[in-house]
């Protein structure tokens, strides 16, 4: 019903209530006036057998009784009425507090139970701690096995966390997979909370039996207190701030690679700037073409000679300056902006490999999100048809940490890949949990051994057991290896020593900019011919193409 006909058909029932209640007095009032009146004549003529009342006396006296009883029904109606609207305008109260599905409190309500609770606590000397919890894998589960499924998980979730809350605690459902609590501690005994939040992360050990489906489920948890502040300010430990706060450190649980918690530190929401700054600055630079694709030499060690490079993501930040790949590729990962941003440096890749010789090749790292996407390998083949750049000079470095998401998946990439003429590496090789299963079964066309490795040959007298290892295994296996990191000649030797292989490292030099390795390139004799030409004639214009992005050159 709309708000203006509720409204409309309560002032009409409150209109009635008067008449009747009006009615009923006055019908009480004559009652009172014709009974004195009719009563002791009716009685008389009853025992004496004298003459009765008048009537029209009786008749009106009748009619009273009628009406008071008329009135006594409508009194006992209005008393139902108002139990009944009672009843409703609970309802509605716990409805407007509540979360329909967990029944938790909802996070409006949420903030007047925190003030509540901090000022009985505070009055007693005590402190409260603002715990924020989330599921770690809730997507997953949604998408995986559907909305009730989800729905059921929340619902577990919560009985879970009510059974260790302490009495009192309330828990409330802040978000879709956020819940939250507060409680009251001896702000000399932190510790306290750490004990219920580490028998909250218990009480999520077992997995969850959901509408025939088991889950396991993880969660990350964020906790702040009102006295973590040296001195007490209000403002600090207003509920919105108390949230903020636990969201903060929340954040860092997941980011630290969740299923953990964190209590909220100052430094925390400085990490967090700098996080939004990295954010909103590669968006920008995405439009901006700030990201360029700078190049190592890769050598073949036996021979000395140059044979293909590897090609490096740089930020050039108009804020920050030159922005390291490790800093800015798992922030763009996580913004979901990879694609574009990988797609992006390939194409100005492909253009700046265009004006090599046919015989370099171009090796691209690719992100496990990026294998993630079906059609990764379709896109990725258009882009060197849309380049006219052959297959075979390109090689696609995978990581191990690729092939614990989705094995088929990338196995059907990297077959795809392959098919084409495309080469693919297995990069890093040594520190992610690759299986001597998957070595053998998923098609790599080479090993590149992790500089972490390749390190430890740089003393005369060391010796790597692990470099040792991996080259058998690379040997037995009859795959081609690199070995990264190479910094100096002590290293060089070492490796040489350990038959064919292929090599990079600082020793090479730096990776350079397109323009840097064209000049090389061009010392060396190795420029593409009719870049050579195109070179002699415009020495500027590849320099200018290998500052604008890609899309602008198409569009
Ligand atoms: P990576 O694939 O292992 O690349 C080699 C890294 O080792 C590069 O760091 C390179 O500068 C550095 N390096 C090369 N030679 C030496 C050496 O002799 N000693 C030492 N200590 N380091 C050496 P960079 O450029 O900072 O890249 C870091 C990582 O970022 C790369 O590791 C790669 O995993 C990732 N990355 C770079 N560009 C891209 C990209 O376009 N897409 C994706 N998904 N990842 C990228
Ligand atoms: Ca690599
Ligand atoms: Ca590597």
């Amino acid at each position: 019903m709309s708000d203006s006909k509720q409204s409309q058909s309560l002032k009409g029932s409150a209109e009635r209530d008067l008449v009747a209640l009006g009615i009923a007095i006055a019908a009480i009032i004559l009652f009172v006036a014709t009974g004195g009146a009719v009563l002791p004549k009716a009685i008389n003529s009853i025992i004496t057998g004298a003459a009765g009342p008048d009537t029209l006396l009786v008749n009106a006296l009748l009619l009273n009784v009628v009406l008071v009883i008329f009135g006594w029904r409508r009194y006992r109606e209005l008393k139902l009425e108002i139990s009944d609207r009672r009843e409703a305008e609970n309802l509605a109260r716990k409805l407007s507090e509540t979360d329909p599905l967990t029944g938790c409190l909802n996070r409006r309500s949420m903030a007047k139970v925190t003030d509540e609770v901090r000022t009985r606590a505070n009055a007693r000397g005590l402190a409260v701690a603002y715990c924020l919890i989330d599921l770690d894998n809730f997507k997953q589960i949604n998408d995986m096995h559907g909305h009730p499924v989800g729905d059921a998980a929340l619902v577990e979730l919560a009985k879970r966390i009510n059974q260790v809350l302490p009495t009192g605690g309330t828990l409330a459902r802040i978000g879709g997979d956020e819940f939250a609590f507060v409680t009251e501690f001896d702000p000399h005994q932190p510790e306290r909370v750490d004990d219920l939040v580490i028998r909250l992360f218990e009480a999520m050990a077992l997995p969850f039996d959901l509408d025939c489906v088991t889950v396991e489920a993880t969660i990350s948890i964020g906790v702040t207190s009102d006295q973590d502040t040296c001195q007490f300010d209000a403002k600090m430990s207003c509920p919105d701030a108390l949230m903020h706060r636990a969201d903060i450190a929340m954040y860092q649980a997941k980011n630290a690679g969740k299923n953990r918690y964190f209590w909220f530190e100052p430094s925390m929401e400085s990490e967090l700037r700098f996080r939004n700054k990295l954010e909103v600055g590669i968006r920008a630079g995405l439009h901006a073409g700030e990201f360029e694709p700078f190049y190592e030499q890769q050598v073949d060690l036996e021979t000395g000679e140059l044979v293909g490079f590897e090609m490096l993501a740089r930020w050039h930040s108009p804020q920050m300056g030159l922005v390291s790949p490790e800093i800015f590729i798992p922030v763009a990962e996580e913004i979901g902006v990879i694609s574009e941003l990988s797609d992006q440096l390939i194409e100005r890749a492909l253009l700046d490999a265009h004006e090599w010789d046919d015989t370099l090749t171009l090796s691209i790292n690719v992100s496990p999100v990026q294998l993630r996407d079906p059609w990764f390998a379709q896109k990725l083949l258009k882009l060197l048809v849309k380049h006219n750049f052959p297959a075979r000079r390109l090689e696609v470095e995978v990581t191990e940490s690729c092939l614990h998401d989705n094995i088929d998946m990338v196995r059907s990439i990297i077959t795809s890949l392959r098919n084409q003429g495309v080469q693919v590496s297995l990069d890093d090789f040594g520190t992610g949990y690759s299986s001597l299963e998957q070595l053998r079964t998923l098609p790599f066309d080479r090993l590149k051994i992790d500089r972490s490795f390749v390190r430890e040959l740089s003393s005369p007298s060391a010796k790597s057991t692990i470099v040792d290892a991996i080259v058998s295994l690379g040997r037995g296996l009859d795959l081609p290896m690199t070995a990264e990191g190479i910094e100096d000649e002590i290293i060089l030797d070492q490796l040489k020593k350990l038959g064919k292989l292929k090599g990079q490292g600082f020793l090479y030099g730096q990776p350079e900019s397109a323009m840097q390795v064209r000049e090389r390139l061009s010392k060396l004799g190795q420029l593409a011919t009719s870049a050579t030409k195109q070179g002699d004639a415009q020495p500027d214009s590849r320099d200018q193409q290998a500052v604008s992005p890609p899309s602008r050159q198409a569009g």
